[in-house]
């Protein structure tokens, strides 16, 4: 069995999806739910896409764990109401902080390769969605950059994913996103639970996280390009119709 990319991380404390309610309030550093959410854009009666743009805009205002972050918050996101496709990743390193776009690093790069995708295809925010776990760069540590903050997955996924009303995959890039969205279904490691993906379809894909510096673990776990990515990449085409 090979090692876990992120094994070393910490996984991200956030109730599961499944027991989370939409217009879930924020959870505060202590764990407890703070009375107060933070001052809603939204209206009830919304078309769809202004409503996810309003909450858009309402995500890239958050500040709720500013205090905790080495930079001013800057959350990096991308949607449209007709997104099929999601993508979920871990959160921004600090040159997709400082471009302000996602994936756009050596782990895009490889993610692209992986999907068969050009850049054109990954970008197009009306295909495909791109959320990460944590919306913010949440800083280094002393094994690369530290992991998403707990507070942001469970104020913004609920909200966001019931506004996208079109999707029908979503892509767990890492062990990050895997924790929230599939909580105890997962396996005992990340290589069983990539491995057994058929388990989480229709809704779900888990993979790795194409950082290099899971270069290791790819080449201890040859099965993924030569099993499991061939089925992900016609998944994925079927669905963008490409
Ligand atoms: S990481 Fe998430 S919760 Fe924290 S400020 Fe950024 S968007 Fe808000």
């Amino acid at each position: 069995m090979g090692m876990s990319p992120h094994a070393g991380h910490n996984e991200p404390s956030g109730t599961s999806p499944r027991a989370v309610q939409t217009g879930v309030t924020p959870v505060t550093e202590d764990g407890s739910r703070d009375a107060k959410p933070p001052p809603s854009f939204l209206c009830e009666n919304l078309e769809p896409e202004s409503h996810l743009e309003r909450l858009l805009l309402e995500a890239r205002r958050c500040r709720i764990c500013a205090a905790h972050l080495p930079l001013p918050p800057r959350p990096i996101l991308r949607a449209t109401a007709s997104a099929r496709l999601l993508i979920v990743g871990q959160a921004p390193g600090r040159r997709v902080h400082e471009t302000g776009i996602p994936w756009n690093d050596p782990s895009g790069d490889r993610l692209r390769a992986w999907l068969g995708l050009t850049k054109e295809v990954f970008y197009n925010e009306a295909r495909i969605a791109i959320i990460p776990t944590g919306l913010c760069y949440p800083g280094k540590g002393d094994r690369g950059d530290l992991p998403p903050r707990s507070e942001c997955a469970p104020t913004w996924h609920p909200r966001l994913r019931e506004a996208l009303r079109h999707l029908e995959l979503i892509l767990l890039v890492g062990a990050h996103a895997q924790a929230y969205y599939l909580g105890n279904a997962r396996k005992r490691t990340l290589a069983e639970t990539v491995r057994n993906y058929r388990e989480y379809l229709p809704g779900m894909v888990p993979l790795p996280h194409p950082s290099p510096r899971n270069q290791q673990w790819f080449k201890l776990n040859p099965w993924l390009e030569a099993e499991v990515l061939p089925e992900v990449r016609k998944l994925v085409w079927r669905l963008l119709g490409l």
